[in-house]
């Protein structure tokens, strides 16, 4: 066991007895040297955290519950607090990610009484760590995340997975909504988080590509939870999807006039440096939502399957192209260089053509405009829905 635990008798008592608990308010206040972060929660629950580095950060691991925080708690910084976000992790388990500016530690962690009484509020008293320790605990935290992986086996691999047969003759797409769960993705202006655009996005698209009837639909995520990047792979697969499209909205620094739609394919050689920084960038979800044993985990390649990689990234490029010509047509913005690649781990299927769709930026006012507007979202839905049905006349699926 590692980390430190806050195990509340009430919490004990109560968690099978009643409703999940729900987060009502949180607050970051600064009080001498100290960060001291206070959550509001329904009825305590047992919580337990730990240190991570690259980037440093602490997480706290508790029971599912509801996150009901104000979105403009995602601007809450102090000096040993860069941000904080949280989410569900899957069906039993969320997550608070504290994500630090220096080496943190934390002081002091427990339930205290509120005035009100009907309230319970975890308080977290964090402090300047010395770096050396803070780096020794988080390595011997990664390693042992490391050693649980092994004993657990790691027999899930993206390759040793076949795809499921089915009598379906319609083709199936799989839309992936990026990040979700405390992975917030970009945090644009107006505290607009990437995971919400997207999400509500994919849903558009979904019902688009459904009406014409010729198709099957699936999402990788339809509600706000975290799911790991080669999970995304793996679903995709185990459900035999003959296109996927991961669908993002990034966010660009100190440039509010840069906008417009890019499509990206995969590539380890990437195409320009912009494009290896987001995927980058992208390929830190794991990292950022959570899952350490994703994030820790090693590639594997298999030399077998490169002839099905070749084919699979000349379909990929073709439906790129003719999603980008679809978008020209229809008048939509287009970013100035709209079709590059670079590595990117959720778009590693084998066999399964991928791209992954940037939206826009979340740090142009008139990109989150369109983007968050239904009637916009809509029109950019149907034209991508649309792009979908001329790849497949063009190229039907095998
Ligand atoms: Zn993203």
């Amino acid at each position: 066991m590692f980390g430190s635990q806050v195990q509340d008798s009430r919490a004990q008592n109560q968690q099978n007895a009643q409703e999940r608990a729900v987060v009502l308010e949180a607050k970051l206040t600064t009080e001498k040297d100290q960060s001291i972060l206070i959550l509001t929660f329904t009825r305590p629950v047992s919580v337990f955290s730990y240190p991570m580095m690259q980037p440093d950060r602490l997480i706290i691991d508790l029971p599912l519950v509801n996150f009901q925080v104000p979105d403009s708690f995602r601007q809450a910084r102090s000096p040993l607090v860069k941000m904080v976000r949280f989410g569900a992790l899957g069906p039993e388990k969320s997550r608070i990610i504290i994500d630090l500016s220096k080496p943190t530690r934390i002081a002091r962690m427990g339930f205290v009484p509120v005035a009100s009484g009907f309230a319970h509020a975890l308080r977290i008293e964090l402090e300047a760590a010395d770096p050396r320790q803070f780096e020794q605990e988080a390595r011997s935290v990664a390693e042992q995340i490391r050693a649980q992986r092994t004993r657990n086996g790691d027999n899930d691999t993206i390759q040793s997975q076949p795809p499921i047969k089915s009598n379906e003759k319609r083709p199936l797409i799989m839309i992936d909504p990026g990040h979700g769960g405390p992975d917030f993705g970009a945090v644009g202006l107006n505290n607009i988080a990437e995971k919400d655009v997207v999400l509500a996005f994919a849903k558009t698209l979904r019902e688009k590509i459904e009406k014409s009837g010729q198709y099957r639909v699936a999402l990788t995520r339809d509600g706000d939870v975290f799911i790991p990047l080669r999970e995304r792979v793996r679903i995709a697969r185990s459900q035999g999807a003959h296109l996927f499209i991961s669908i993002h909205a990034d966010r660009i620094q100190n440039a509010a006039e840069v906008r417009g739609m890019t499509i990206y394919t995969n590539d380890e050689r990437a195409t320009d440096a912009e494009a290896a920084l987001l995927a980058e960038a992208e390929n830190r979800a794991d990292v950022m939502g959570g899952d350490e044993s994703e994030a820790l985990r090693e590639e594997v390649t298999d030399i077998l399957e490169d002839l099905a990689k070749r084919e699979t990234r000349i379909r990929s490029g073709l439906f790129a192209r003719t999603l980008l010509g679809r978008m020209e047509t229809m008048g939509q913005t287009i970013n100035k260089n709209p079709i590059r690649s670079a590595g990117f781990r959720v778009l590693r299927a084998p066999d399964i053509p991928s791209i992954l769709l940037e939206l826009g930026y979340l740090s142009s006012q008139s990109d989150i405009k369109s983007l968050t507007d239904p009637q916009s979202r809509e029109k950019i839905g149907q034209d991508i829905a649309d792009a979908v049905f001329r790849y497949f006349a063009l190229n039907p699926a095998q």
